[in-house]
């Protein structure tokens, strides 16, 4: 049962609809399975909601709103807190004026040529680079925070298990090693090239989108150098230009909003 792409997009560019559905997903779906947080998974929704108020790129009402949960959750001094008081506080239950967080996901870029395909991870690995690069844009930004929130909240949160697990081995082997915001957004784009390199082929690969490694050089031929001993080189800083414009905040395309 296929359902054809309805929204009609374009392929090299990120939409706020799918970082806006992530958002939605990740705090009112993924997170709301657990009826309360505490421990490491509070932390985890601490620093994620933390990075998202400094850097999430999103509309004034939707910042609005992410930082209002952040201060409230910043407050919270109590060890555990109720699902049902973290949906409150998305859904605005203080009516601050002109603070919302759209409610239900609408995949635009991360459209699937079946429901099964894309979407949630998709959004995931969008939203984090696009994190990374708005933290290279802010002054005194620590190198590590969004690459540690995004740790925490896989490691704790998010549904694929497996995914998680593979994840966590990478962020133990050298995440660490990573000292500048420049080198956090590329510490991203490899890792996340790591995992395109395992799924090529894979099931779960939507045919009409076959994993690749990022970006080809249709999308950004100066990144791809010679080859040394036949093997593939990346000229990195290419790479960074290249991030730095793809992700940037002023290039998101807002079509599909509501
Ligand atoms: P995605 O890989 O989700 O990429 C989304 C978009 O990002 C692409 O369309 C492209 O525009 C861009 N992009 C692609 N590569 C890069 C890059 N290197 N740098 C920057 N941008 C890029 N699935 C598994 O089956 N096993 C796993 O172990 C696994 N681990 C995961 C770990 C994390 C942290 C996340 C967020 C997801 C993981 N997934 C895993 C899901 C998988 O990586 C894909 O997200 C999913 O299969 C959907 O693929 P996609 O075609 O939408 O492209």
């Amino acid at each position: 049962n296929t359902t054809q792409q309805q929204r009609p997009f374009n392929r090299s560019r990120v939409y706020m609809a799918d970082l806006e559905s992530a958002l939605h997903y990740s705090l009112r779906v993924e997170i709301a399975a657990l009826p309360t947080i505490s421990g490491a998974a509070l932390t985890a929704l601490k620093q994620y909601v933390s990075v998202l108020a400094k850097y999430f790129p999103g509309r004034p009402l939707v910042q609005k709103l992410l930082r209002s949960v952040d201060s409230w959750l910043a407050e919270r001094e109590e060890p555990e807190l109720s699902s049902r008081a973290l949906q409150d506080m998305l859904d605005n239950a203080n009516k601050i004026p002109d603070a919302v967080l759209p409610d239900g996901v609408r995949w635009v870029g991360c459209q699937g040529t079946q429901a099964h395909f894309r979407g949630y991870p998709c959004s995931v690995w969008t939203l984090f680079h696009v994190l990374t690069v708005q933290a290279i844009k802010t002054p005194g930004a620590d190198p590590l925070q969004v690459l540690e929130a995004l740790r925490a909240y896989v490691h704790n949160f998010f549904g694929c298990r497996s995914c998680a697990s593979h994840f966590e081995f990478m962020a133990q082997e050298n995440m660490d090693h990573v000292k500048t915001l420049s080198t956090a957004a590329l510490w991203l784009w490899s890792r996340h090239n790591r995992v395109n390199n395992r799924l090529a082929g894979a099931l779960s690969e939507d045919p009409h989108f076959p994993k690749v490694q990022w970006p080809s050089p249709d999308l950004c031929p100066s990144c791809h150098g010679v080859k040394r001993n036949g093997e593939h080189t990346w000229v990195q800083d290419e790479v960074l230009l290249f991030l730095k414009e793809h992700f940037s905040s002023e290039r998101i395309l807002q079509d599909y909003l509501e």
